[in-house]
């Protein structure tokens, strides 16, 4: 099988559950996979169609994507080929030759052929082997997205009892998938369900201000790079597309309201690469497919964190890092709560209430976000991010959990410090007045604003107004729900909510407990800081000249530029710098048939690159190495200038945790960070005894690695995480 895998589609190995499902498939039983986009679902198929005799039947309600699939295929080498109603009765009757003469391995259909009786006759007259049904969701009611003719699959069992199945799909909650069980009479089928963490995707809100200047820095990050903006409204769309036409970018709505052609035209343009910016509405865009969209960005707030998922989903399937921005603002809230209080049905109001608020805290969320949206879909293993340079950095954010290094409250440099006395002044403020007010209140009578509201109930009077003043609204704000997420306070109510103290909270004032808590951000540090997109150190220039190589020779052959190579295989390529045929096939997605069609024309490129700027093909072909998903060190604030001078200064880790009043672990992450920044820093002073630190030097190398955890494990509790880090900054 893996000799399949790299011959067709030249990969060296498969990704997470693909080798399971293949095996099950390849033994004749059926299969129910659930995977998130780009998890790799059509191997899954595709793969056992190339070793299995008859032929492999794929049914997808996506007809406009059946092309761009076939065509992938056939620049694999594949015999692919296609059935639905884009295609003349004519170009039917060639394909329907081809498969009758054996010359077909994959048959794509769309469901409604399968309700015409001829076109049964015809299927009835052919060895199938195996019968993938993608986007199975769509055959459920229960599901978000059910499709009348994919009803008409129920004939599948009927007329090849013995045939395996495989239903594949990215969104099926337990309903779905026993519906599609049911639906589909799948015997025995195992199930298989796959992480849906996407760990190249980056997340993070801002807020809504500014943000035609915010999306526009964006864009900048992402020059010529694919993008989708998901918008309220068809006019917003439209309306936002031609400003960014104004400022350069080749920008296109996108939206069901469009003509049919129109949209079938910037759909193409986008897929082709001659669009950079698809402009969609938030209920449309099931129809975009396209691999190496680097950014989804979210001008309007989501209905559902379903939907936003899903919409997300479109970005980075080619496991290339690539970002998911959503821009927040209260107002949006409005806008959808009006809609939502126009539906009629007091339970599907209530139900789409309850969806946006799922958003709403998502939106505010000060802790992990991917974690959040993992939990939402039921998943409680949160992975333990293992890729070796997420762990290089600090491993815990301020929680104490897990660092997903692909988040924006993950990436941003947290401070900690003690916050005993700002918890007992708003502890104190919320007794005082009684427990029955919000946040904004509170922050007010804090801050010792002369509010009316204020005045009115006599909280100016209070030994508790003015004793926060040197802190603003955002700032109260903050800690506010940083001691909610604590358990020491509670938020009541919808609409009006109030905030209360815990069980907790009363305990912390009576028993004077300590307590830490993280400083607010004070800027955005996440996205305007990091670098450039590319984290590989690949060669850009040769990366711009091979991709426009790929756009002609696409152009050429009518088929979208992915369908030659894949932005991993080209970013390798200008890595790699491979010059002979047998280096060429080492690199990810290369496999016999594309070595042989497009091998020559890309290596005499790479070849007169590599003797312009004199350089040698590089011989390690181990394993790309990537620089982490997003390197928020490249310029680093001021914080990290602090830190730099104490430690310039001769100071240990532990008198700069104390003067900066931060704990230690996040110093030392700041010193990784600087590190990685590429700075030179004076740090011989805190290096471990050299016995200890031959130790974990030995340890280091005998676990092969860079992480920490099986460091540890080796060398057992007698060494501290700070030590071990500590050491690893001289290794
Ligand atoms: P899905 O259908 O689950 O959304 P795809 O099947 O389209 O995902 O796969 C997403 C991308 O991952 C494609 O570009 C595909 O070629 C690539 N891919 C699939 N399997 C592998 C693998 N084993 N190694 C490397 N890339 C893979
Ligand atoms: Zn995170």
């Amino acid at each position: 099988m893996l000799e399949l895998l790299k011959n067709y589609f030249g990969y060296d190995e498969f990704r997470p559950l693909q080798e399971e499902i293949i095996n099950n498939v390849l033994l004749g039983n059926d299969s129910l996979v659930l995977m998130p986009t780009g998890g790799g679902k059509s191997l899954c198929y595709e793969l056992p169609a190339m070793k299995l005799p008859g032929l492999t039947l794929v049914i997808s309600p996506l007809i406009a994507l059946m092309k761009d699939q076939v065509d992938g295929l056939k620049a694999n080498g594949i015999a692919a080929e296609f059935i639905n109603s884009s295609l003349s009765p004519k170009e039917i009757g060639r394909v329907e030759d081809l498969v009758r003469a054996g010359k077909i391995k994959i048959l794509y259909l769309a469901p409604e052929r399968l309700a015409l009786i001829n076109f049964q006759n015809f299927l009835k007259t052919l060895k199938i082997s195996l019968i993938a049904v993608d986007e199975a969701h769509c055959i459920s009611e229960w599901g978000h997205d059910f499709r009348p003719d994919y009803r008409n699959l129920i004939m599948l069992r009927r007329d090849w009892p013995k045939v395996s199945i495989i239903a594949l799909t990215a969104t099926a909650t337990e309903r779905v998938r026993r519906d599609i069980v049911e639906q589909l009479s799948l015997k025995n089928a195992k199930i298989f369900i796959s992480s849906f963490n996407r760990p190249n995707l980056i997340y993070s809100v801002k807020p809504k201000k500014d943000a035609f200047y915010s999306l526009l820095q964006l864009l900048k990050k992402y020059k010529d790079r694919s993008a989708i903006i998901y918008c309220f409204s068809r006019k917003e769309t439209e309306n936002l597309a031609a400003d960014l036409s104004e400022e350069g970018y080749r920008a296109f709505a996108y939206h069901a309201g469009l003509d049919n052609n129109l949209r079938r035209l910037n759909q193409e343009k986008f897929v082709r690469d001659e669009a950079q910016i698809i402009v969609a509405t938030i209920a449309f865009g099931m129809g975009i497919d396209k691999p190496d969209v680097r950014l989804v960005i979210h001008y309007s707030l989501p209905k559902s964190i379903e939907g936003y998922y899903q919409e997300t989903g479109r970005a980075g399937r080619d496991g290339l890092p690539s970002e998911c921005v959503l821009f927040f603002s209260y107002g949006d809230i409005h806008k959808h709560g009006y809609f939502i209080d126009e539906i009629e049905d007091a339970d599907e109001c209530a139900k789409a209430k309850e969806k946006l608020n799922q958003v709403i805290k998502y939106s505010e969320l000060k802790t992990c976000r991917r974690e959040y949206l993992l939990r939402y879909f039921g998943e409680n293993n949160i992975p333990a991010f293992p890729d070796a340079e997420r762990e290089m950095a600090t491993n815990e954010n301020h929680d104490g959990k897990n660092n997903c290094r692909g988040c924006d409250n993950c990436l941003a440099p947290k401070e900690e410090f003690d916050a005993t006395v700002v918890a007992q002044k708003i502890l104190s403020a919320i007794i005082r007045t009684g427990e029955r007010f919000g946040a904004k209140h509170l922050a007010g009578v804090l801050q010792g604003k002369a509010a009316r509201r204020i005045i009115e109930f006599g909280h100016d009077r209070l030994s508790v107004f003015g004793i926060m003043a040197e802190y603003d609204d955002d700032e109260i704000k903050y800690f506010i729900s940083l001691l909610i997420t604590k358990g020491l306070l509670v938020k009541i109510g919808d609409e009006y909510p109030i905030i209360r103290l815990t069980e907790a909270g009363r305990k912390f004032l009576l028993e004077r407990q300590k307590i830490v808590l993280t400083r607010p951000r004070k800027a955005e540090l996440i996205s305007e800081e990091s670098e450039p997109f590319g984290s590989v150190e690949y060669e850009p220039e040769l990366f711009i000249e091979l991709r426009s190589l790929r756009k002609q020779l696409a152009q050429e052959a009518g088929v979208p530029p992915f369908v030659i190579f894949s932005d991993v295989s080209l970013e390798q390529m200008a890595y790699y710098l491979p010059q002979s045929p047998e280096n060429f096939l080492r690199i990810n997605g290369v496999g016999k048939e594309k070595l042989q069609r497009f091998g020559q024309a890309f290596m005499s490129v790479i070849t007169s690159y590599a003797k312009n700027h004199n350089l040698a093909e590089r011989p390690n072909f181990a394993r790309i190495r990537r620089s982490g998903a997003v390197r928020s060190a490249g310029r680093l604030g001021s914080t990290y200038d602090e830190t730099m001078q104490l430690l310039q200064a001769g100071l240990t880790i532990e008198q700069i945790a104390l003067a900066r009043n931060l704990a230690p672990g996040t110093v030392i992450s700041h010193l990784e960070n600087l590190k990685q920044a590429g700075k030179d820093l004076r740090l011989d002073h805190l290096k471990p005894l050299s016995e200890r630190f031959d130790k974990i030097q030995a340890a280091f190398r005998e676990s092969g690695g860079i992480l920490l955890s099986p460091v540890r494990e080796i060398l057992g509790e007698e060494y501290s995480y700070n030590e071990i880090r500590l050491a690893r900054l001289f290794l």
